[in-house]
């Protein structure tokens, strides 16, 4: 069994932002590309000193200069020499469609009038299929400005919120990372200094091992890989892996990440629908300024490469191939999240950007009445989170619902990591979206009062809550809490398809297109070969 060699004293916490270059500007919507031949670059792994690295098979290395041999065995990079990767940061402040460029042109004057170096970025891309459809992508976003400090661009994007305006930062790399790692492998004795960025290949899987340092996990992860992989120099100077291979190989190491193997057969196939249609529409947009398609980690999508696979998810994506879920028109971002809560979420309660009609909230149950009567509100969220009606989702006793407490200390020392605001003496609900999540809260402290806004940075100000669906509950006097009690419900985001509200609706019968059809409004699934 091939093992960790390496031994890493320390691990980074790497903010997803980070990452190596493939293109040199930001400019998507090239001549159409074939659907049916897409391949994705995903970043599998960055923050490493050192990757290890075997086949039973001889590697060929692509490395500056040429081709050269590592016979069988294990052999471990290690970064030597690195001049890191240069990238800077992008705040933008609005997406329009192509069809809207007259839009977008009126706002960038504006924008330029008010004195910002705004510009247009065109992402994504246009694909075509077999039967000569073209599958539209491309996003205009627009940009107010580029910083080359993370700081300066958060600065800006602050700005604009007090005006009212969601942006959001984006970094993009303007210079590829080089460096040399050394080679040591097969009993110390073969060593070699070679150039990165490198390339390596063999005729079967490659094992690749590190360690998975801000994931929580002790030991090192070991993982087979099939497609084409290359190591370079992260915009920290330490080591990042790509992994280049076809899009239904990569799905099959996807579909297991995100949805247990064993559960109901329909509820996989409408999860492989729902991937390989967010594969699509996230292509050329998600981590395209950084030069890469998709991360491994659950920003984009779990991806366990081949070590992941299993017979009952391959066979979802084979009886689904081709399948995706379209408007019509255009590929919905048939996002998905673990558990709903018993109702799934409006996009744009939870993310920044316009209202999508396929990403409605929905309840995730059958209704007795159609009136408005069980919502959340209408219900009040006392009732619904104490006295829960059964959902396609309550057979996750975990998530359906949950709680978590605090002491006041442990709290105030959660909050103030992000928010300076002092011992924490309330928590006030702003506004929330049709299923109960919050869009915003105030939490007031001793030394001062914060606002936080949209689920995420909601959920991370609680040391990461499992959804912001939320009551609390306080004990103590209103001027000395001793005890605060988040009673909550769901897990993840809440938009889009509920995983197990899949697994409940299939479970009840229901085939893979009905699941879609529910959780993704006025949604149609089509073949694409
Ligand atoms: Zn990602
Ligand atoms: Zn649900």
């Amino acid at each position: 069994m091939f093992r960790c060699a390496h031994r890493i004293a320390k691990l980074f916490v790497i903010a997803l932002l980070i990452v190596g270059c493939r293109t040199a500007l930001c400019q998507g919507g090239e001549p159409s590309a074939p659907l049916a031949r897409q391949t994705v670059r995903v970043r599998l792994t960055t923050g490493q000193r050192a990757i290890d690295v075997a086949s039973p098979e001889r590697i060929t290395a692509s490395v500056a200069g040429g081709k050269r041999t590592l016979p069988p065995g294990s052999w471990t990079f290690r970064a030597a020499e690195a001049t890191p990767a240069r990238q800077e940061f992008r705040v933008f402040v609005k997406t329009f469609q192509p069809a809207e460029r007259a839009a977008a042109m009126g706002f960038l004057d504006q924008l330029q009038r008010e004195g910002y170096s705004a510009e247009i970025v065109t992402l994504g891309r246009r694909f075509h299929t077999k039967s000569g459809r073209i599958m539209d992508t491309r996003v205009l976003w627009i940009s107010a400005g580029a910083f080359p400090r993370l700081e300066e661009a958060e600065a800006l994007r602050a700005t604009f919120e007090g005006r009212d305006v969601w942006g959001w930062v984006r970094a993009r790399t303007v210079a590829e990372g080089r460096g040399i790692v050394a080679v040591r492998g097969n009993g110390e004795e073969q060593t070699a200094e070679w150039e990165v960025p490198l390339a390596l290949e063999a005729d079967g899987p490659i094992q690749l091992c590190w360690d998975d340092g801000g994931a929580g996990r002790k030991q090192p992860q070991a993982r087979a890989y099939v497609g084409r992989l290359e190591i370079g120099i992260a915009p920290d100077g330490t080591l990042e892996v790509f992994e280049t291979l076809d899009v239904e190989t990569y799905l099959r190491g996807v579909l297991p990440s995100e949805m247990p193997a064993d559960w109901p057969v329909e509820a996989l196939k409408a999860q492989a629908v729902a991937a390989r249609t967010d594969v699509f529409a996230k292509l050329g947009i998600a981590h395209e300024l950084e030069g890469f398609d998709l991360c491994g980690a659950e920003h984009c999508l779990a991806y366990g490469g081949q070590t992941a696979w299993r017979p009952r998810t391959d066979a979802a994506l084979e009886v689904t191939s081709g399948e995706i879920l379209t408007d019509g028109e255009r590929f919905i971002p048939a996002v998905f999240c673990a558990n709903c809560g018993g109702w799934t979420e409006n996009n744009e309660n939870v993310w920044s950007g316009p209202a999508n009609p396929n990403l409605r909230g929905v309840p995730d149950m059958l209704l007795s009445t159609e009136d408005g009567s069980d919502t959340p509100a209408a219900v009040g969220m006392a009732a619904w989170l104490l006295d829960p009606p059964k959902a396609y989702c309550s057979g996750d006793p975990r998530y359906y619902r949950w709680r978590k407490q605090f002491s006041a200390e442990e709290l105030t020392a959660v909050v103030n990591e992000r928010y300076p605001v002092g011992p924490v003496r309330s928590i006030e609900f702003g506004e929330r979206g049709v299923s109960g999540r919050l869009k915003w809260v105030t939490v007031h402290g001793a030394n001062g009062a914060a606002v936080i806004r949209k689920e995420l940075p909601i959920r991370l100000a609680f040391g990461g809550l499992p959804s912001a669906m939320f009551l609390v509950d306080v004990e103590g006097g209103p001027d000395r809490p001793a005890q605060f009690t988040f009673v909550g419900g769901g897990r993840g985001h809440g938009v889009g398809l509920c995983q197990h509200g899949a697994r409940g609706m299939a479970l009840e019968g229901a085939r893979h297109g009905e699941i879609l059809i529910h959780y993704f409004t006025g949604a149609r699934i089509e073949k694409v070969h």
